[in-house]
């Protein structure tokens, strides 16, 4: 057996229905007093729910949630969190919700809890990033890793497909660089196996039976286990590519994984089969080509120009894809990029 080595990543994880009416026990387990309240705007009832739960301890709500973290809405939220010494944040939204306590917790070291309403994996990540015009800017920092996450599936049952499905295939996004990117090991290999095998079996159950609490828990908690790998193994050629698109032409980001996972998988399999292999028996072989067809009975964009990319846009983005992975588990040149790219723009299922 092969060496190796990776850093445990320290964290609190709550998982159970009805669970969010704990928030308040945990924020007094991490002694915090006057906390912000980050919540994207979808579910007024579940703010003010939380809102209620925090009771004194809330010093301010902010719900001007924007996907990919614009940084003049990041400088907003940190005065806020300045003006009022808060001194823990709870955030209660998908990635984005998440993506604004990150930027606190960076710049005013403040704790975090989150409330994950989708499937982003965010919370479980030390990873932060910020947007500027067509500009994003990431990066790795223990500081932002939140301190506790509690996983309601009551939260998840309003997920509408539209957003569910995108949303869970950029969880299996997670977990299928989790077999092959830059930090892989064995034990995060076997984690990102069962969150494939419990995402692509539940995930029909669940857009068949959307009422179904015990579905949205199987899928939330195979979401959850796509996190726990993507926080440590990192990313790869899928996720360097929709970085690249997120910054250059606002895609949205579940959506963009959706289309680029089975493309990525297809030009990463010759490089890595015993994990395509392994990929194969939990999805009953031809994996990149299920991912596809599972994306589409999700009913989630099957193409890139789809979702909004120009018709121009592979020329622009493949160079950057070029640079962007050059640590990629398999070499990506100028050409093979805009194949890669232009398989992505036009949606046909992978070969
Ligand atoms: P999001 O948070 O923007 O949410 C997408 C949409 O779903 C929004 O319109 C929101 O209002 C709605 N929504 C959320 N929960 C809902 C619910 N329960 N019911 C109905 N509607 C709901 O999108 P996302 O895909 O969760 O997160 C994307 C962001 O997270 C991106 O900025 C991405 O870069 C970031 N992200 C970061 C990491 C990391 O490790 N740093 C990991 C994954 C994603």
């Amino acid at each position: 057996m092969e060496p190796f080595d990776y850093d445990v990543l320290p964290g609190r994880v709550i998982f159970g229905v009805g669970r969010r009416s704990e928030v308040g026990d945990e924020v007094e387990r991490l002694t915090a007093t006057r906390v912000v309240l980050i919540a994207d705007a979808h579910d007024q009832e579940t703010i003010a729910y939380i809102e209620g739960v925090l009771g004194e301890r809330l010093v301010a709500t902010f719900t001007e949630v924007a996907q990919h973290v614009p940084v003049a809405l990041a400088e907003k939220l940190r005065a806020l969190v300045a003006s009022t010494g808060a001194n823990a944040t709870v955030s209660l939204g998908g990635g984005s919700a998440t993506g604004f306590g990150k930027a606190v917790s960076l710049t005013h070291g403040l704790p975090q809890i989150c409330i994950p309403t989708t499937y982003a994996g965010s919370e479980l990540t030390p990873i932060w990033g910020t947007s500027s015009g067509e500009v994003k800017e990431t990066g790795r920092d223990l500081r932002v890793l939140p301190r506790t996450v509690i996983y309601d599936p009551e939260l998840t049952l309003g997920l509408p497909i539209s957003i569910a499905g995108p949303s869970a295939m950029n969880a299996l996004a997670h977990a299928v660089e989790g077999l092959y990117g830059p930090g892989a090991n064995p034990v995060m290999s076997a984690i990102a196996l069962e969150s494939v095998r419990v995402l692509s079996t539940h995930l029909p159950i669940m857009k068949a039976a959307p009422a179904s609490i015990e579905e949205r828990s199987k899928v939330l908690y195979g979401a959850y286990l796509a996190g726990v790998v993507l926080a440590v193994v990192g990313t790869a050629l899928h996720h360097k590519t929709c970085h690249i698109l997120g910054g250059l032409y606002g895609l949205d980001h579940a959506k963009m994984n959706a289309v680029v996972l089975p493309h990525a998988l297809a030009f990463n399999a010759p490089a890595i089969p015993e994990a395509y292999e392994r990929l194969n028996t939990v999805l009953g072989g031809d994996a990149a080509g299920q991912l596809y067809d599972l994306a589409r009975a999700l009913d989630t964009p099957s193409s890139l120009l789809e979702i909004g990319m120009p018709a121009d846009g592979v020329e622009r983005a493949a160079p950057l894809v070029v640079r962007a992975a050059a640590d990629n588990v398999r070499s990506i040149d100028l050409d093979q990029a805009v194949a890669f790219l232009t398989n992505c723009a036009n949606g046909q299922r992978p070969s």
